[in-house]
């Protein structure tokens, strides 16, 4: 599939590559509609540049940017959340109420992010995180509405890969900025004819009894698109619910066979996608050529032995 920056779905909602780790792996999105716009979430620093270039083709200025909707707050999504907070000064920021301290101060995110990347990475993927001014800041409880123009966006308090996970309802193109609420799928999974998708359980708050439920609820939405942060526009069919929902309970039953052991989830998640491989007809969950998928195999391992030991210690 050919890379492209800004992505016109035709219905009001852009896709802008944020240009993280080289492209195709997060989105920025761009809702608007009666000359005014929202973000949805930022990934790094970096991504403002992409941004503002995608701002020009589009014609949107600055000052038209009403809101920055904030997933949730692992750095690959609010990394730039300071930078574009600046770049748009009459915009919100909205985030859930467990994640907005983090963004007034980043510093216990760049601890975390720096324990699961190592210094050099965090270094090279994010640079200096800035804080949002905590007088910019929105805290939603589900089910609130905010209006970009004419466009209705419903808040959804979405656990299971964070506890501090919102996800967006447009009400009006009933579609959903799903963060990383509803698996992922880097551009490299996607072919012509199918969709590769890939459970996302990031350290440090995966709990899979919550995100089978934030996903049924998105589900029972009948979403005509799910627009995940981890890349671009999905529908919301059966290959990409079942694909997600299997992973769930391979993903449980590999953390129990394995007592948690960290080692032994790595080594038995190269058996667990090497079968997904064969039934989503994607080369790209094993084949190490694919430049990424090494990344997200290791934030999920070690997010599964998190909630494994966690897990344990509650019963
Ligand atoms: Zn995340």
């Amino acid at each position: 599939m050919k890379h492209v920056e800004v992505t016109d779905y035709k219905n009001g909602i852009y896709n802008v590559d944020s240009g993280y780790e080289g492209g195709g792996v997060a989105s920025i999105y761009i809702a608007r509609d009666s000359g005014r716009a929202a973000i949805i979430d930022t990934a790094h620093n970096a991504a403002i540049e992409p941004m503002r270039a995608a701002m020009r083709e589009l014609g949107i200025s600055g000052g038209d940017v009403d809101y920055i909707f904030i997933t949730h707050v692992h750095l690959d999504h609010v990394g730039g959340a300071g930078i574009f907070a600046n770049e748009f000064p009459n915009s919100r920021v909205v985030v859930h109420k467990r994640g907005a301290r983090h963004l007034i101060n980043p510093e216990k995110l760049v601890k975390g992010a720096t324990d699961v990347y190592g210094e050099e990475t965090m270094e090279r993927l994010y640079g200096t995180v800035l804080p949002v001014p905590e007088d910019r800041i929105d805290i939603p409880e589900d089910g609130d509405e905010f209006r970009v123009g004419g466009r209705t966006i419903i808040c959804m308090d979405t656990p299971g890969h964070a506890r501090h996970h919102m996800a967006y309802h447009d009400a009006d193109t009933n579609s959903v900025f799903t963060g990383d609420s509803f698996g992922m799928s880097y551009l490299e999974l996607r072919r012509p004819d199918n969709i590769g998708v890939m459970l996302t359980t990031s350290p440090v708050q995966f709990d899979p009894e919550a995100m089978r439920s934030s996903m049924k609820r998105i589900e029972a939405l009948g979403p005509e698109f799910l627009y995940p942060t981890h890349f671009g526009q999905m529908p919301c069919d059966d290959d990409v619910k079942s694909s997600l929902y299997r992973q769930i309970d391979r993903f449980v039953e590999l953390a129990e066979n394995t007592d948690g052991d960290l080692p032994k989830i790595r080594e038995g998640f190269k058996k667990l996608f090497a079968k997904e491989r064969d039934i989503q007809n994607c080369p790209c969950f094993t084949d190490e050529s694919c430049r990424l998928m090494g990344i997200p195999m290791e934030l999920n391992a070690q997010g599964l032995a998190i909630w494994y030991a966690k897990d344990r210690n509650r019963k």
